[in-house]
């Protein structure tokens, strides 16, 4: 079992990273933005509730988000491990984690800071978006598909942006970030579990500096 957290402010390549270490380790990627987003897309009273917080770049309240992992992480797919990408973002959310964790027997065994350089972050977010069908993520600049407008992992001819990728928003959501970080980071740095990579470098450059530290 491997047990992994990403941490990094939105637009560090979380998600890229973390699709790319459940392909390879074969472990779930755990992105409670996503399961908000199938939340709202659903319509459900949760989803109501979180989307005018996720418009507006604020974080959801650590209650629902601790719910939502809780019965998350019981379901049969997190078994070989799991890889949380935007979670924990609150310093109550780490330790109701750290609870649920040590009723199950359960540990982190790494936590992964990426490092990234703010002022990157909004051209990286407004210029994203991803294939609707499979979900595979592309750059208006940086990671275009090959065939211009045809995913090139599935060929699909559709693709969507958050609501929440715009320059204001963002902003706001890295601001979210950095009242957090410190205290969480130093969280993990206590119990010697907390690396960093370099989120500025290549793609392939920052999964080779994920995978030296899980092994
Ligand atoms: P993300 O997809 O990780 O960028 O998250 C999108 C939005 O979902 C955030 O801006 C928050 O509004 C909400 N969200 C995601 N994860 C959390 C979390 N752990 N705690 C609170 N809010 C969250």
């Amino acid at each position: 079992m491997l047990n992994l957290i990403l941490l990094g402010p939105p637009g560090a390549g979380k998600g890229t990273q973390a699709k790319l270490v459940q392909d390879k380790y074969k472990i779930v990627q755990l992105s409670i933005g996503d399961m908000l987003r199938a939340e709202v897309a659903a319509g459900s009273e949760l989803g109501r509730q979180a989307k005018q917080i996720m418009d507006a770049g604020a974080l959801v309240s650590d209650d629902l988000i601790v719910k939502m992992i809780t019965s998350r992480i019981a379901k049969p797919d997190c078994k070989n491990g799991f890889i949380f990408d935007g979670f924990p973002r609150t310093i109550p959310q780490a330790e109701a984690l750290d609870t649920m964790l040590k009723d199950s027997g359960i540990k982190i065994d790494h936590v992964v800071e990426m490092r990234v350089d703010d002022e990157a972050m909004v051209s990286r977010i407004t210029g994203r978006y991803t294939c609707a069908k499979c979900g595979a993520g592309y750059h208006d600049t940086l990671q275009a598909p090959k065939a211009g407008g045809i995913c090139d992992k599935c060929g699909g001819r559709e693709f969507t942006r958050r609501a929440d990728d715009n320059a204001e928003t963002v902003r706001t959501r890295l601001k979210a970030y950095h009242a957090h970080i410190a205290p969480i980071a130093g969280y993990y740095a206590k119990n010697g579990v907390l690396k960093g990579v370099d989120g500025m470098a290549p793609i392939p450059e920052v999964t080779r500096q994920i995978a030296a530290i899980l092994g």
